[in-house]
């Protein structure tokens, strides 16, 4: 079986999300090689607006995709910025390829269950006719040609077993229920294809045109580094210190319900079961307490470390590392000490 697999970027480097996203596709492919599809400024591109992609044959993502088991990597050219439409049809047009093959088993595209991820992957349901499940955990072929999956639903509070039946399949994979593994086996090297996709202009009117400065590519789904607020932060303009912290760790600002709800900050940063799932290395949140539902969003980050002025708070008991105290003392003494090390 042939697997594609839609690799999104932090940075430089491959977005932990897709690294989960390639090994339940290694695990489909059953041992065939699984096909890295990444999208690419392409080298010298003069075009009209701000490109947020950079150019992939410069960078070591190559052989990071190795070693998660990846054979060759599809570097589509000449698609500046986010457009899932496009990205869409690039995907459809190496789908049709690839079924086309002779003696091809049913093929499938998969990509991690991030607001892009899921969002492309809609589009190549759209464009192509195929069926699409999201939030998978776990996706096996099956008797008569079938594929047996799990997936999440309710916001992962319930675990759905389907069957997908279909000529190729498309699925999303829960970003925080497969863990990353790199091959056991030692990686042979990956051979990469350069591509281009026959696009119109339809299939880019939505497109993101700039990402704001020192985002570098990372959104709340696959940063690295995310820094938390809730109530405590107090008002709009408390984010500040925050979103300073944030650009200083390399990371993205993400927020409790409250937050939204009180229109300090809008929904796209919302953390927690009807928000964002995040995994990162670090999670530090400020001001909030830990509800059930906002840790929906975050029991999959490696490390927490919670600021909070009352100790008994949910989320002081489940952090790695608690500091009793206010975020309006503990923030500037913070950004002091990190400011004179940058
Ligand atoms: C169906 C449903 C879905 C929901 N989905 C989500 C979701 O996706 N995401 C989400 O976040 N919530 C969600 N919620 C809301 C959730 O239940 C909580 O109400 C919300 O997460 C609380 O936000 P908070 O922690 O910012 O505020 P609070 O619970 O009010 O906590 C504020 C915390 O800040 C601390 N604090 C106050 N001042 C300071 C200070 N100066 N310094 C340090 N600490 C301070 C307080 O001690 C307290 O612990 C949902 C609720 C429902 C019913």
């Amino acid at each position: 079986m042939t697997v594609f697999c839609l690799v999104e970027l932090d940075g430089d480097a491959v977005a932990d999300a897709s690294l989960r996203a390639l090994t339940l596709a290694r695990g489909l492919a059953a041992g065939a090689g699984t096909a890295a599809v990444v999208f690419g400024a392409a080298p010298g591109a003069d075009l009209p607006v701000v490109s947020d992609l950079p150019v992939v044959s410069d960078l070591p993502v190559v052989s990071d995709l190795a070693a998660y088991g990846v054979g060759d990597v599809y570097v589509v050219a000449g698609i500046d910025g986010y457009a899932p439409q496009a990205w869409a049809r690039a995907l459809a047009e190496l789908l049709r390829a690839a079924t086309s093959a002779p003696d091809s088993s049913p093929p499938a595209v998969v990509a991690a269950g991030t607001e892009h991820g899921n969002e492309v992957l809609a589009h190549l349901g759209a464009i192509t006719g195929l069926p699409m499940a999201a939030n998978c955990v776990a996706a096996v072929p099956a008797d008569g040609g079938v594929l047996s999956i799990v997936r999440q639903r309710w916001a992962g509070l319930l675990l759905e077993e389907a069957v997908l039946d279909a000529p190729a399949a498309l699925l999303t994979v829960a970003v925080d229920a497969v863990a990353a593994e790199p091959r056991p086996a030692p990686a042979a090297a990956a051979v990469v294809h350069p591509v281009s996709a026959s696009v119109g202009d339809a299939d880019l009117v939505v497109r993101a045109a700039e990402s704001p400065a020192g985002a570098g590519g990372a959104s709340l789904a696959t940063a690295r580094v995310v820094v938390g607020g809730g109530r405590g932060v107090g008002s709009a303009a408390g984010f500040a210190s925050l979103e300073e912290l944030a650009e200083l760790l390399g990371g993205v600002v993400g927020v409790s319900r409250v937050v939204t709800s009180e229109g300090w900050r809008p929904h796209s940063m919302q953390v927690g079961q009807t928000g964002t799932k995040i995994t990162p290395d670090l999670y530090l949140a400020c001001g909030i307490s830990g509800a059930i539902q906002h840790f929906a969003g975050c029991s999959g980050a490696k490390h927490i470390i919670a600021i909070n002025t009352d100790p008994s708070a949910p989320m002081m008991t489940r952090a790695d590392y608690a500091i009793v105290g206010d975020l309006h003392e503990v923030l500037p003494a913070l950004l002091e000490s990190l400011r004179a090390r940058a």
